[in-house]
């Protein structure tokens, strides 16, 4: 039987891809978004499916519907986007989680929050286990994100605890692909634009700094089967590629398999960011049968072809 599913930051990077893959497998997709980092590109090619429907909304206010599953992915993800107005970052992810939550309890649908590794913070143990409580500052640059996504899985496992929501938490590691926001800031992106325009790489610090990154389409199917296993599985789960990679090694793939003449400068390191990061997904393993199948360089290229079909001199801006 179709699905009435609801995505809220289903015009952002990730949420454009689950709601695509959700309306290939035949359900109804319904999406709320804000539009402060998704864009409508991004499920234009969505709107002339009679079962999607695309909502303008702000999930710090409440909104009413009947579904039988939530994803919620609304809240900006990049350093710069949710340290641009830290405050409504929290709010997003306090006072959303509890304006889903409580629909979720009202309408007796299931949720999943898209949580982070961020939650771990800077880490110190390596790799990072769903049972590492996490080194967060929570006064620093990106406590705004980090404690607002570690508040809201505190909610989540209230809602369950107390009013019995069937909850699922998924703790996102680094991903990218097609649709990320040419001016989004994370590093993927930021690299790929600056190598097929020609420009100075940047790299914050010396580069040593590790992530592991996760292709999009790997990620998805990690979601959907997280969100359609048993209800007794809530997670916290890591979902990510847990192979590893240091910040100038992907600066030297980008330009390699741009083949472009970027020359690497460095910036300074910002505030608190983590050294490295890197998931252990045994859990996601063995309980939903999951882990990543897009090698680094595949996911790249493809990302590299994506971005050679928009046009990088438009403008992009969303800060200002
Ligand atoms: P994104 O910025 O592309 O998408 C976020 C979407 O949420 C955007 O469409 C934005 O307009 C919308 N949004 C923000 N605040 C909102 C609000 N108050 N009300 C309604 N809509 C709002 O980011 P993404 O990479 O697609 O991330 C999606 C989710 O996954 C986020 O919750 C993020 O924290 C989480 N996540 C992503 C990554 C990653 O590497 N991409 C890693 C960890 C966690
Ligand atoms: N980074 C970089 N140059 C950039 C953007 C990011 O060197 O133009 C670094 C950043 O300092 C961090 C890593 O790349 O060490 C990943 O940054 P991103 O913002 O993508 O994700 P996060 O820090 O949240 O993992």
């Amino acid at each position: 039987m179709r699905k009435k599913i609801l995505i809220t930051g289903g015009a952002g990077f990730l949420g454009s891809h689950l709601a695509e893959r959700l309306l290939n497998e035949g359900q109804e997709v319904i999406v709320l978004d804000n539009y402060f980092t998704g864009q409508k590109r991004n499920i234009i090619h969505l709107m002339d499916n009679p079962y999607f429907e695309l909502i303008r909304h702000d999930i710090t206010m409440p909104y009413f519907i009947e579904v039988d599953e939530i994803y919620n992915l609304a809240c900006p993800a990049s350093p710069i986007h949710y340290q641009y107005n830290a405050i409504k970052t929290v709010k997003t992810s306090v006072m959303g989680s509890i304006n889903m939550l409580g629909l979720a309890k009202r309408i007796k649908a299931k949720i999943l929050q898209a949580s982070t590794s961020e939650v771990y913070g800077d880490p110190e143990i390596h790799p990072q286990t769903e049972d590492y409580w996490g080194h967060v500052n929570p006064i620093g640059e990106r406590a705004c994100y980090d404690e607002g996504k570690r508040a809201a899985e505190t909610l989540f496992v209230n809602y369950h605890r107390q009013n019995n929501v069937n909850i699922k938490i998924m703790r996102i590691f680094n991903t990218y692909g097609p649709r990320m926001h040419p001016n989004d800031g994370r590093v993927v992106s930021n690299f790929i634009v600056q190598a097929l325009k020609g420009e100075n790489i940047t790299i914050y610090g010396d580069g040593s700094q590790s992530r592991s990154f996760c292709f999009v389409d790997d990620l998805i199917e990690g979601m959907i089967r997280f969100m359609d296993s048993r209800d007794d599985f809530m997670g916290p789960v890591n979902i990510g590629n847990p192979r590893e990679f240091t910040i100038r090694k992907l600066a030297e793939l980008v330009i390699e398999y741009i083949g472009s003449d970027s020359k690497i400068i460095h910036k300074p390191l910002p505030t608190d960011d983590p050294k490295q990061r890197q998931p252990d997904i045994s859990l996601a393993q063995k309980e939903l049968g999951w882990e990543p199948k897009v090698k680094l360089e595949e996911g790249l290229k493809k990302t590299i072809d994506y971005f050679k079909t928009i046009d990088l001199d438009e403008i992009y801006r969303i800060v200002n």
